[in-house]
């Protein structure tokens, strides 16, 4: 999910009115929670608040994530989303990539006590051993590589150990979950080319993941077929639960199993909650006119729009249970078992998350919900980060 950057006040301001829903999480549990290396997959600050000329060095009273939140919530790694959209193309989207990188790197700069570059699963242990956040880069969509390997080499020489070979906008390459359901007769081909295969090829060379959140079953299947390495899906949830063309079928569930990656569940409520979409669509349907405008004037999606004229407690009732979210994580593993399910929250890129998971420091609420289901503290540490350090550890080293 992607949201303009005008939702931020508006999400601030639902986030406090929230806060009095958040219940208390007993000590030991922080304690364990601390304890276990968490590692998220997707998170989308930097286009959110970084490129906007926030600094999340500090505590903001805007957005969901920060350098100190992120240590309040026990993250121990983090993927940063680099990340525009199918509006930049050849000659644009890969130097909007470079200057995003560029913000991380600034913000890793003057902060060399707090986070640090990590580069494969050795960096990553030694940050956690020196108590500082490894910072990991995640490429959402191979449209920044303009259709060019030296591109993608030099994505990874900058510090790109994943790719999501598409974002919502299909590429020359490979097509996207977006596009092979809604648009599929206008296609020029479908699933992964044979220069998607080469692009693949090279990433597992590399040791970048070959990330297969954002792209359509076609692409998804190509992909596994043609990856040598596990494969991460870094932020998408199980269609059974909620049919949206974003989430997983069984079968693809079946299939990263067969390839050894990890899928990472997204927090938005809209791939959480099957009725979410319904219930903002019945909102967006009561203030039409006001909806309308908003877009036209701000060129930003309805359901954007209709976020910004939600009081809170509107905005409150959309929310699913924090339960229907560990749901998701517990269809996986009933599935395919506890060793190939993971944490991608999609902070900062939605506009609504289920009840209690308001921000980056609200981690501990996901290990507390799993030991209430009966997980043992075993599982948990796979779920909250060891199942992708695993994954890593194979792609990288
Ligand atoms: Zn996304």
């Amino acid at each position: 999910m992607k949201k303009l950057f005008t939702l931020c006040s508006s999400l601030a301001f639902l986030l406090m009115a929230s806060g009095a829903f958040a219940q208390s999480i007993p000590p030991s549990i922080l304690r364990f929670h601390q304890r276990c290396i968490l590692i998220d997959t997707h998170n989308d600050v930097l286009s959110e608040l970084s490129m906007q000329g926030y600094d999340i060095s500090h505590k903001l009273n805007t957005g969901n994530t920060d350098l100190p939140r992120l240590k309040e919530g026990g993250v121990d790694a983090q993927f940063f989303s680099i990340w525009c959209d199918g509006s930049y193309g050849k000659g644009t989207a890969f130097n909007y990539a470079n200057r995003e990188i560029d913000s991380l790197m600034s913000i890793i700069k003057r902060n060399p006590d707090k986070i640090v570059l990590a580069k494969n699963y050795e960096d990553i242990m030694h940050d956690v051993h020196h108590h500082k956040i490894a910072a990991l880069i995640g490429v959402e969509g191979g449209h920044m590589i303009e259709g060019r390997l030296d591109y993608l080499d030099s994505l990874y020489k900058r510090g790109m150990r994943y790719m999501t070979l598409t974002w919502n906008n299909s590429n020359g390459w490979a097509t996207s979950a977006v596009d092979e359901t809604g648009h599929r007769d206008s296609l020029k081909h479908l699933g992964l080319t044979d220069f998607g295969k080469e692009v693949v090829h090279r990433m597992n060379q590399l040791g970048v993941m070959v990330d297969l959140a954002h792209v359509g079953r076609q692409t998804f299947f190509d992909a596994i077929h043609t990856s040598s390495k596990p494969i991460i899906v870094s932020h998408s949830c199980v269609y059974k639960i909620c049919p949206v063309p974003r989430n997983l079928m069984d079968d693809q569930i079946r299939a990263v199993k067969r390839n050894g990656g990890v899928i990472c569940v997204n927090f938005y409520s809209g791939f959480v909650d099957s009725n979410y979409q319904h219930k903002v669509d019945a909102f967006i349907a009561e203030y039409r006119p006001q909806v309308d405008s908003l877009k036209h004037l701000k060129h930003e999606s309805a359901n954007d729009a209709v976020f910004e004229i939600l009081t809170p407690e509107q905005k409150q009732s959309l929310r699913p249970p924090l339960s229907l979210l560990i749901d998701h994580i517990d269809y996986i593993v009933k599935m395919i078992g506890v060793d190939y399910v993971g944490i991608g929250s999609d902070f900062d890129g939605a506009e609504s998350y289920p009840v209690g998971m308001d921000d980056v420091t609200d981690y501990p609420e996901i290990t507390a919900a799993l030991l209430q289901r009966g997980y043992s503290k075993k599982d948990i540490r796979k779920i909250l980060g060891g199942n992708v350090l695993r994954v890593v550890r194979e792609n990288m080293d």
